[in-house]
């Protein structure tokens, strides 16, 4: 409690000094009786009474600066503060309940010691860990727009100067995105003092800040910071039609392709993965100018519009920007302790040569097909005609394949797996897919199966072709022929779908084959992807009691330990192997390997692509007894398979017609 209140003393004396002026000084004067000489008189005693009862002392000579720059009057006894520390917590429970059910945080800012309070809320209000806010404004200022800060700054002091509530907008930028929020304070006063100002933070939910959130979530990678693809393809178009208008105008569009970032995921970690793609990003970004428009359009794929090109070596000339964001993202990478190399391909088209979207993209994507085909990690590669030749027929190609899907225009050939050990019967077939197009005849699988993986078209076109050939299988089956065995090839995109054992789990059910007629081919290079999944993969289907065969086994330089691993029952030596067995002593070697392989695993050997009596005669010799080639037959129709059936299946099988 405060002993005397020195304004209150000052107000009296001035009050004394009036009456005494009233009663005596006009007497001295000699002026009572001139109302002329008394008017003045009269006034100043009025203007002194009116002073010492209305008159608000100033209260800022004593005030000192506390944190934040805020000016505040100081307390002038501690004694205040402790009353309303104690009327605080009288109240706190009530307080804290408010509290906890509002979804605002809530500050509470201590005039005397310059302390700010922070309930939890309020950290995820602001997207700061609440560890971070401290107790005083630096977390709120650090993360705020400047101008903003400035504004709320200044609101603040008034409000304790002018005892009012003030309510004012934030920006801030946190660390993934750009956030608004309404910071809101009404001050606290004691005997005229500002003892502390309370107040709230929320979400600014206004329809500005939800634009603009939602422009972020609909334009933004949310993994890199960079636009995604739809914004890409938008700025794209209107770079097209900007060209279209001015024909002088000129712009590139670029593709970055991380090369192999398959395997960075699978040989560190998804987290890993993602730390690259965001340095990538960042790279580029620093690698193109200000307005150029930086996006990612696939997993690790990234896409530049390089907008308004000159030449002339210019800061705005092709060549140097593309040479420069081709360096910048292959430097080595550090990360978690490690240094880390990638390559990255680059696809380059220039508007002039072709204009419209969708051109671009075909070809800015067949130029990266064809560094990937090519082997050519890490290439740049610029649009030229004949690549828009064949990016149309590739177009045209998917578009194709789609119809033939609907139109079920596929159809399976059969070739016969016999077995050299026991008079050559025929121990089973692979179905092999054919294209029976309107048009053009019968379409090898090589012209497109590659296609039908790139575009994803492979998993209709893949369930497709499991269900004939297991309906095909049951039929065959069903006449007697129990112990057939139909392999199946699968790509990788299909052994990769989450949702793939329940798939033939349905068809097999579907179909009702018995799953020891079924086996399924993956080859050796898709079963070294992922390898953690693809054992997981293929433990549920061999114990749902199919097969799996390693397809093109030598061509994927598998592990020893990995292979030892797999739940499989068969390896598939490639045909390119088997061609010189008996003619070329290095491939003979390595064909002995592959059997020994097989032998020391346990596994059944088949050898592909089997044409002459002289391969033949080594992989007898050799120990392998399961043959598939030419030598014996091609792929057959259904038709032709069932009469090589009747021909060459166990003799002492009775079979129904
Ligand atoms: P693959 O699975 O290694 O199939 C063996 C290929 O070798 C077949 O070619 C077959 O006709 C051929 N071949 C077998 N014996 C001989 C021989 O003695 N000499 C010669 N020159 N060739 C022989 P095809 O049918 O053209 O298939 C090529 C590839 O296309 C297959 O290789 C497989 O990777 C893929 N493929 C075929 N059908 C399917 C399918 O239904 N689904 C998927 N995902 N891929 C398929
Ligand atoms: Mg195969
Ligand atoms: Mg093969």
């Amino acid at each position: 409690m405060r002993l005397f209140d020195e304004h209150a003393v000052l107000r009296f004396a001035l009050l004394f000094a009036c009456f005494l002026f009233a009663a005596f000084i006009p007497d001295i004067l000699g002026f009572t009786d001139s109302v002329k000489n008394f008017i003045p008189y009269f006034a100043a005693i009025v203007f002194l009474a009116y002073v010492s009862v209305f008159y608000r002392f100033p209260t800022t000579s004593s005030a000192k600066k506390l944190r934040n720059d805020v000016e505040i009057p100081v307390q002038a006894s501690s004694a205040t503060v402790r009353d309303l520390q104690k009327d605080l917590l009288e109240r706190d429970e009530m307080f804290q309940m408010m509290v906890d059910i509002s979804s605002d945080g809530f500050w509470t800012f201590d005039v005397p010691t310059g302390k700010v309070y922070w309930s939890n809320r309020v950290a995820k209000v602001l997207g700061i860990d609440i560890n971070d806010m401290g107790d005083s404004f630096d977390s709120l200022k650090g993360c705020s727009m400047e101008s903003d800060w400035e504004n709320f700054r200044s609101e603040l002091s008034n409000s304790l100067k002018e005892n009012r509530p003030f309510s004012v907008k934030l920006r801030l930028i946190t660390s993934d995105d750009l956030r608004e929020v309404l910071i809101s304070g009404r001050p606290q006063f004691s005997d005229e003092r500002p003892i502390r100002v309370i107040g709230s933070i929320g979400l600014n939910v206004d329809k500005a800040t939800i634009e603009r959130q939602n422009y972020f979530y609909a334009y933004q990678d949310s993994l890199t910071g960079v636009y995604n693809r739809t914004f890409f393809l938008e700025k794209l178009k209107s770079d097209v039609d900007a060209s279209a208008k001015r024909p002088d105008y000129t712009f590139a569009v670029a593709l970055l392709d991380i090369d192999s970032f398959g395997a960075i995921n699978d040989s560190f970690s998804t987290n890993f993965g993602d730390n690259v793609l965001r340095i990538v990003a960042d790279r580029i970004k620093n690698s193109c100018r200000d307005n150029d428009c930086v996006a990612r359009i696939g997993p690790d794929v990234f896409a530049v519009i390089l907008h308004n090109i000159q030449g002339g070596g210019s800061e705005d000339d092709l060549m140097p920007i593309v040479r420069r964001l081709h360096n910048n993202v292959k430097m080595p990478i550090q990360l978690d302790g490690r240094e880390l190399y990638i390559t990255v391909s680059m696809s380059v088209v220039v508007n002039r040569e072709v204009d419209c979207v969708e051109d671009i993209m075909a070809n800015a994507n067949a130029i990266l097909r064809d560094l990937k085909k090519n082997g050519d990690h890490g290439g740049i590669q610029f649009f030229s005609g004949g690549i828009r030749e064949k990016a149309m027929k590739l177009y045209k190609l998917e578009y194709e394949i789609r119809r033939a899907i609907q139109m079920k225009e596929f159809v399976l050939m059969y070739q016969p797996i016999v077995n050299i050990n026991d008079g050559n019967k025929v121990v089973g077939f692979e179905a092999l897919v054919r294209w029976n197009n309107s048009e053009q005849g019968i379409i090898p699988p090589a012209e497109f199966i590659p296609i039908a993986e790139e575009t994803g078209l492979i998993v209709p076109m893949g369930a497709l072709i499991l269900k004939m050939a297991c309906e095909q299988t049951k039929k065959w089956v069903d006449m007697g022929y129990e112990n057939i065995k139909v392999a199946v090839n699968f790509s990788a995109k299909q052994f990769a779908l989450d949702n793939m054992v329940e798939d033939v789990r349905k068809i097999l059910a579907e179909t009702r084959l018995n799953p020891k007629n079924l086996k399924l081919e993956i080859t050796e290079y898709t079963a070294m992807c992922e390898v953690e999944k693809t054992i997981e993969i293929m433990r549920a289907l061999s114990s749902m009691g199919l097969q799996i065969s390693i397809d093109d086994f030598g061509t994927g330089y598998s592990s020893l330990s990995y292979l030892k691993r797999y739940p499989i029952h068969t390896l598939k030596m490639d045909k390119s192997f088997v061609d010189h067995v008996a003619d070329d002593e290095e491939d003979a070697a390595f064909a002995r390997m592959v059997i020994s392989i097989a032998k020391s695993l346990n596994l059944d050997l088949i050898a592909e692509g089997v044409e002459n009596a002289d391969q033949l005669e080594f992989l007898r010799r050799e120990g392998c007894s399961q043959i598939q080639g030419f030598y014996f037959s091609k792929p057959l129709t259904p038709a032709e398979a069932l009469k090589y059936m009747k021909d060459h299946y166990q003799a002492d099988v009775e079979v129904r017609a």
